[in-house]
């Protein structure tokens, strides 16, 4: 390497690097998300037949969510990471036109989603390593999904009730591979399990990822209290994302008790909705009471706007940047 070389890769290392997020149109800074709903389904096809490519009806849906979401929007919203996985309705194009339609930041997933009795996890998941799983969701994530080009924005996994099957512990340790090879934070769908966070936590451990590039997604329906303040010490993510009128009170609870620990930092706030559903076997599950009912409720409670700012806005964008070195091979529009 002569010398010009290597001042030039000196600067390349020493630039200080501004985290960045990939959302279905590209990678964006993490500080340009806004406020930022970190768990929503802007349509899915869950409770249908799992496949591989979902098929919806396009304009109906679009007819359906883009004015939902534009109503979304007016409230404050400015990104929202959809969690619909892989064979339960994931449609990257159609994300992309919904955010080249309303000017939402849309993030999208790879992995396998273990709940639901493994029913939407594809059948060659349960033979091959979980090395080979994670080669399939790191090729995603470097050369897009598919044809499509769009690239996911984190790792979504899911995992029954009780302690790890077999399926869902390699689904962890893919996970945990997959995103020391691409930086993207690892999303479990988890619920009402403590004990098998402590299991992820474990494994997470051993294959050398931090706690921090973990998110317990649905982590509002535990109801040990004592489960969910250890998650956060060891420095996991706590999504709180099932907000809905029904729901608000323990949301807000939560919301004081993980203040009251010192750890706000980790918490995310949304709302698992569901904005047009294939099969329109329940109604759309709207994602809005945040906005009407939680943040009223938290800053009537002396929530600060800075921790109003943190919980909305600055937690999504450190949970959803992109860890480490990849970040050196993307590329901004
Ligand atoms: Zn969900």
């Amino acid at each position: 390497m002569n010398r010009r070389t290597f001042l030039a890769s000196a600067a390349t290392l020493a630039a200080p690097q501004s985290p960045v997020v990939m959302t279905v149109r590209g990678p964006i800074a993490a500080s340009s998300l806004g406020l930022m709903l970190p768990h929503e389904h802007l349509f899915s096809m869950f409770g249908e037949d799992p496949a591989e490519h979902a098929q919806y009806d396009s304009d109906a849906l679009l007819a359906a969510v883009v004015p939902y979401v534009k109503s979304v929007q007016k409230l404050g919203c400015a990104t929202i990471a959809d969690a619909t996985a892989a064979y339960f309705g994931r449609a990257p194009r159609i994300l992309k036109t919904l955010s080249e339609t309303t000017g939402l930041r849309i993030v999208t997933n790879t992995g396998y989603y273990g709940a639901a009795n493994d029913r939407y996890v594809p059948k060659f998941a349960h033979d091959e390593s979980a090395d080979q799983l994670a080669a399939r969701w790191i090729k995603e994530a470097r050369q897009g999904i598919g044809a499509s080009g769009i690239r996911p924005g984190f790792i979504k996994l899911g995992v029954d009730a009780g302690p790890l099957s077999a399926i869902d512990r390699k689904l962890i340790v893919a996970g945990a591979r997959a995103h020391k090879a691409t930086g993207l934070v690892i999303a479990v769908h988890t619920g009402d399990n403590s004990a098998s966070v402590e299991q992820q936590l474990a494994i997470l451990k051993a294959e050398g990822v931090s706690p921090s590039a973990w998110i317990w997604v649905h982590a509002n329906q535990c109801k040990d209290d004592a489960a969910v303040t250890a998650a956060a010490a060891q420095g996991g993510w706590i999504s709180l994302d099932g907000l809905d009128p029904a729901t608000l009170e323990r949301h807000f609870a939560l919301c004081q008790l993980l203040k009251q620990q010192g750890k706000l930092g980790q918490v995310l706030l949304s709302h698992d909705g569901n904005s047009f559903r294939a099969g329109g076997k329940r109604p759309m599950r709207p994602y809005t009471e945040l906005f009407t009912g939680l943040l009223p409720k938290l800053q009537s409670a002396a929530f600060s706007p800075d921790e109003i700012r943190m919980l909305t806005v600055e937690n999504p964008a450190r949970a959803f940047a992109i860890r480490g070195l990849p970040f050196v091979n993307l590329r901004m529009p």
